[in-house]
């Protein structure tokens, strides 16, 4: 009784939610602008933000759309990967990841992670390649970079296409690489939740000019630019469509958003290390808890922060360890629940929940914390202190 009321004492007064845009007035004077210049969609501040946005990665070109799941499906299209084909990926992402395999028709092959990243498991994607294997999808889970250099290599080795899900992975570098730089396609999402938002966006990217000018393609009805070009005598009313497209474009409210957002980029990255340092600071040395690992040469986007229990410690399960922060006050999710657990991919290919027992285990047993710059670090430090207060409670 006396615990309870100390939580009491200490609790915050106000929920913290999971999850919270940034939104500053230069956004909303950006946007502003946006809707007072008569140009709404697709225009010259999309092509803006696809130009800062590749300067700002180091490539040539990036192409914006709607989400991160059309850049992911469109890789994929202009890849030519279709029926008959499979892809590999992780049993450990978002579902957007798996269903877009589903989309064009190919075979979604899963596979485990590692135990320390939660990444995708070089060793088991090599064993998982077949005659039929097309193209590989590694997601950079939380914004730690997966072991590229394995993947590239194995993908050399086998032809496959590599399409890099980088909705986490914003600031973030793979030994030194920007995350995003190193596969055939990479797709970013902008969602209301990710590191930098235009509240629905993706932008894709891709190592060839060919490949994404073929995605840009995909992305806009199939409706061919190269034929304005040919036909310019025709004038600018002339268009051909060359493939039956998708309606995947970015509007110039997003990329007004889009803009600002890459500009603060870095601020907003620098908090989130803050609160990833004061999570760490305060669990690392709690046997009950284990904190994220970051492999050396890694910039972690902190997109997620995935705090660990040691189960056999508590007399909680995770389910009850999130109810009570609830009562706490602080809110929290999930990420995620594998694939293969969920209806259509355990019926449609007969998946066992074991089949895959790293993902499985780990999933049991891990919160994912709010992180993100709207946060005050007096929140980070209440979301740690509830924490602690849960861990004291429920100990063994
Ligand atoms: C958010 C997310 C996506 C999808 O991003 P959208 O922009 O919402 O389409 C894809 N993959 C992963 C791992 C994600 O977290």
């Amino acid at each position: 009784m006396a615990r309870r009321q100390l939580d009491l004492v200490m609790m915050r007064k106000t929920f913290l939610p999971f999850a919270l845009p940034d939104i500053t007035e230069a956004e909303i004077a950006e946007v502003v602008a946006a809707l007072q210049s008569n140009w709404i969609t697709t225009g010259p501040r999309t092509r803006q933000f696809e130009q800062d946005f590749a300067a700002y990665l180091g490539v040539a070109e990036a192409l914006g759309l709607n989400s991160c799941t059309a850049g992911l499906h469109v890789a994929l299209a202009a890849a030519g990967i279709g029926p008959g084909d499979e892809v590999i990926t992780t049993t450990f992402t978002f579902c957007a990841t798996v269903n877009v395999i589903e989309h064009v028709g190919a075979r979604p092959v899963l596979v485990d992670i590692t135990p320390d990243t939660l990444n995708i498991d070089p060793a088991r994607v090599e064993a998982a390649v077949s005659s039929r294997t097309r193209a590989v999808i590694p997601v950079h889970y939380g914004g730690q970079c997966c072991d590229m250099q394995s993947i590239v290599a194995l993908a050399r080795d086998h032809d496959l296409t590599v399409i890099e899900d980088c909705a986490h992975a914003l600031p973030a570098t793979c030994d030194g690489h920007t995350a995003g730089t190193l596969g055939d396609f990479a797709s970013f999402s902008f969602y209301a939740t990710k590191t930098m938002t235009t509240a629905e966006g993706g932008m894709l990217v891709a190592r060839e000019p060919d490949r994404l000018d073929q995605a840009r393609i995909f992305s806009l009805h199939g409706m061919s630019r190269d034929a304005w070009k040919r036909f310019s005598a025709t004038g600018s009313w002339y268009y051909e469509v060359v493939v039956p497209g998708f309606k995947y474009n970015m509007t110039d409210l997003s990329a007004a958003l889009g803009l600002t957002q890459l500009r603060r980029l870095e601020e907003m990255q620098h908090k989130r290390e803050l609160i990833a340092a004061v999570y760490n600071q305060a669990f690392q040395t709690v046997s009950a808890l284990e904190i994220p690992s970051v492999r050396p040469g890694m910039r972690h986007a902190w997109h997620l922060y995935p705090l660990r229990l040691h189960l056999e410690q508590l007399r909680i399960d995770r389910a009850q360890f999130i109810e009570e922060l609830k009562h706490q006050n602080i809110g929290t999710s999930v990420h995620y629940i594998p694939i293969h657990l969920h209806p259509f991919y355990r019926d449609r290919y007969g998946y066992h929940p074991e089949r895959f027992p790293v993902a499985r285990h780990e999933y049991e047993r891990l919160i994912s914390l709010p992180i993100y710059s709207q946060m005050s670090l007096q929140d980070a430090d209440d979301v740690a202190a509830a924490v602690m207060t849960l861990v004291e409670r429920f100990r063994r």
